[in-house]
């Protein structure tokens, strides 16, 4: 039976006004990022068309030769790249990562330690709209008032007081270092497990711009589309010990079949990762957040914690001008081609879906080869848009300096 002949105009005209989207317009959320052209063929590929319900040596369906070598693959560079003494790189998403982690090590209603949403934590840490917070009981921890970080002596008091099973460290909107070290010993101290959510800075730790926390987390998961710039996906780390508990509860625990076509993809980030100009890059995602923060601080914005060590910053909209909130901050730029996500701040008086700040991050427009010459412009630009945010003008100027720009940095040629 032949293919259809009529070519599905609808989708694929979408599929090249998003290209032309991303090509014309600044991306700067935090979690997305730019593929190679190679981890794009992967994921396009031929292996999309294959069952293979398992793990390697072990499948349900017979013809999964290849596909064992290919999934082999994967899991032995995502071991290289973090030293880690297992991997699954089957979890379809970050959040099916963390899931299956919590089946494997968890009983439902097991204590646990979880960094608090509105402080810059997941949904999967706890929230009580979300799987984890509804079959275990997650206590929050959260940032001080006063500096904005991680208090470790106050996670440490925590611990002691509600004697978790597991420590979840990790977040989606913190702007430093998480520190691995504190954690094993606050964990160790009440006999609680400890996962590290990497997901968002797993391209930092493997490019050796953050500490790497295999060492000292029993399990770390992350996702392989934001910092480390692979495929839509994610990824379980695990000590030996757990490495059966957690295969079994991604598969038949909580999936179906994987997706061999993204695990090929994940294998070609793997590979891209492992290279040395992969630190090159994860240094500068970093030295961009801190000049693009620098030139935001300059045009009176306040930065959550006073600055980033990491791909992202928190801006606190009100110093700079007290009615522009979040979310009229994410339309006004996105007009101006600005895409990036309100977000709220620490204690936010305002709703999660007004918020009082912004997020923003530089793993794209890094990956473009944009420094800091570019994030001072990208600041300036922010700034003037919000500005004038009532002046169409002046945001079809904005629009107009924001294609210029990405004129000189097209992530990718026409036709990708
Ligand atoms: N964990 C953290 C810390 C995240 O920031 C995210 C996504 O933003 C996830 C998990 C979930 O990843 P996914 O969207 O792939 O399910």
């Amino acid at each position: 039976m032949p293919w259809p002949t009529a070519r599905d105009d609808e989708v694929f005209a979408l599929i090249d006004r998003e290209l032309e989207r991303q090509n014309t317009t600044l991306q700067l959320i935090a979690s997305e990022n730019f593929t190679s052209p190679a981890v794009l063929r992967a994921t396009g590929s031929v292996l999309t068309n294959k069952y293979s319900e398992g793990y390697p040596g072990k499948r349900y369906y017979g013809g999964n030769q290849v596909i064992d070598e290919v999934e082999e693959i994967a899991r032995r560079r995502a071991c290289q790249l973090f030293g880690a003494e297992h991997a699954n790189v089957q979890p379809h998403s970050g959040a099916n990562a963390n899931i299956a982690v919590y089946l494997a090590l968890l009983q439902a209603g097991d204590t646990v330690l979880g960094m608090s949403l509105d402080h810059g934590g997941h949904l999967t840490h706890g929230s009580p709209v979300n799987i984890s917070g509804r079959l275990y009981r997650f206590v929050a921890y959260g940032v001080t008032k006063s500096d904005e970080r991680i208090d470790y002596d106050q996670l440490r008091d925590a611990a002691l007081r509600e004697r978790p099973k597991m420590i979840v460290a990790g977040a989606t909107a913190y702007p430093r270092i998480i520190d691995p070290a504190p954690l094993r010993e606050i964990a160790d101290e009440v006999g609680a497990l400890l996962m590290f959510d990497a997901a968002h800075i797993a391209g930092l730790i493997a490019g050796g711009a953050h500490p790497n926390p295999v060492p000292y987390a029993d399990v770390v998961t992350f996702t392989t589309h934001k910092t480390l710039r692979g495929p839509r996906g994610g990824c379980v780390l695990s000590r030996a010990e757990h490495a059966k508990a957690i295969d079994s509860a991604m598969f038949p625990g909580l999936q179906g079949g994987p997706l061999e076509h993204v695990i090929a993809a994940k294998a070609v980030a793997f590979h891209e990762a492992l290279q040395p100009e992969f630190r090159e890059y994860a240094s500068r995602i970093v030295t961009n957040a801190q000049a693009l923060a620098a030139t935001l601080a300059g045009e009176g914005f306040r930065l959550v914690s006073g600055g980033t060590d990491n791909h992202l910053m928190l801006v606190d909209l009100r110093p700079f001008d007290a009615d522009c909130t979040g979310k009229v901050a994410q339309e006004v730029l996105d007009r101006a081609g600005i895409t990036l996500n309100k977000n709220t701040i620490p204690d936010d008086p305002r709703s999660p879906f007004v918020t009082s700040g912004v997020r923003i991050g530089t793993p794209a427009v890094t990956t473009q080869g944009m420094d800091a010459n570019e994030m001072a412009e990208i600041g300036a630009l922010i700034a003037r848009a919000l500005r004038h945010r009532d002046d169409d003008a002046v945001l079809a100027e904005v629009r107009a300096d924001v294609n210029v720009l990405c004129g000189k940095f097209p992530p990718y040629a026409a036709g990708a």
